[in-house]
């Protein structure tokens, strides 16, 4: 079968089962298998593909006209211009969280830390594929000589011990093996006696009942470890909040993400910690997405 011929095909099966942006999936599907790039959709539409190729495509429009969704199949998603290893172990990392990453940055890039020639410590809590670690640290290195600060060290935690060897598989594709610890833990219960400089974290937020609604897309693949943050949505905060309270200091600062909604949930639990959420900044739609949170008397 030829390259243009199979593209269309797809597409319309996909319409066919009500599948939202068919084009784009087909095509994904399509050049992931065959080595070809977008532009030989349209120039090399007359290709023929081999049975080889033609089977492994047809294998993964199966998964996704059975609902699963395209980059789980591919086991690959791009977050921060960076690919990541997918499994069905991690979250799918999703653009809002490109927010945390953005904010976390901009803070340390305007902090003193930069300018203090000494190791940055990061810790990202719950860091799933690590995408969020992994972003800052490839920016980081990408932008800065060593003579900036001299040197970066992350430590990306996760609950499940499968997942935590995901993030470390992200790690070393994205060469940062030196720069970067996965360990497997519960929150910072493992870190009690280190300090960081910048501490992140997505965590699990949304409620058991809003689980129940979301796309089956969502509730079939991510991991439930990974939505829920149990009766109100608030039970991985409530852990992160009580521990940053012997982290926080003057100098360093904790970025965590939040559900629609959450903000003034968030604001009543530093209060209740003496700690001080500093600011809150918006995702592409205008929901507050990420809560700053600093010592309580800065
Ligand atoms: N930190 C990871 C991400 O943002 C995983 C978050 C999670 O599992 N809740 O994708």
């Amino acid at each position: 079968m030829q390259l243009g011929q199979l593209y269309k095909q797809t597409v319309n099966q996909f319409k066919e089962v009500g599948i939202e942006t068919p084009e784009i999936d087909a095509r994904v599907m399509i050049l992931h298998h065959s080595g070809f790039n977008h532009a030989d959709l349209i120039t090399k539409g007359t290709e023929e593909l081999s049975q080889g190729v033609i089977d492994a495509i047809n294998k993964d429009i199966n998964r996704r006209i059975a609902g699963e969704p395209v980059f789980r199949i591919l086991g690959e998603r791009e977050f921060w211009g960076l690919n990541f290893k997918v499994t069905p172990d991690t979250l799918d990392p999703r653009p809002d969280t490109e927010v945390l990453v953005e904010q976390a940055l901009s803070w340390l890039e305007q902090s003193e830390l930069m300018s203090q020639k000494r190791t940055l410590r990061i810790l990202d809590i719950g860091t799933g594929t690590g995408c969020v670690l992994i972003s800052i640290i490839h920016e980081l290195r990408q932008k800065y000589d060593p003579n900036v600060f001299k040197d970066i060290y992350g430590v990306g935690v996760d609950f499940n011990f499968e997942t935590a060897n995901v993030a470390y598989q992200n790690v070393k594709t994205h060469k940062l093996e030196d720069s970067i610890s996965i360990v497997q833990g519960d929150w910072m219960s493992a870190l009690a006696n280190e300090s960081f400089d910048l501490i992140v974290s997505n965590p699990p937020y949304i409620t058991n009942l809003d689980i129940t609604t979301l796309s089956k897309e969502v509730q079939n693949h991510d991991p439930f470890l990974a939505l829920s943050g149990g009766d109100d949505g608030l039970d991985c905060y409530k852990k992160i909040i009580s521990q940053l309270k012997t982290q926080l200091n003057q100098e360093n600062r904790a970025f965590l993400e939040i559900g629609v909604g959450q903000v003034n949930d968030l604001t009543r639990l530093v209060d209740d910690s003496n700690l001080r959420l500093c600011d809150s900044h918006p995702d592409l739609a205008g929901i507050p997405r990420v809560v700053e949170i600093c010592c309580g008397d800065k």
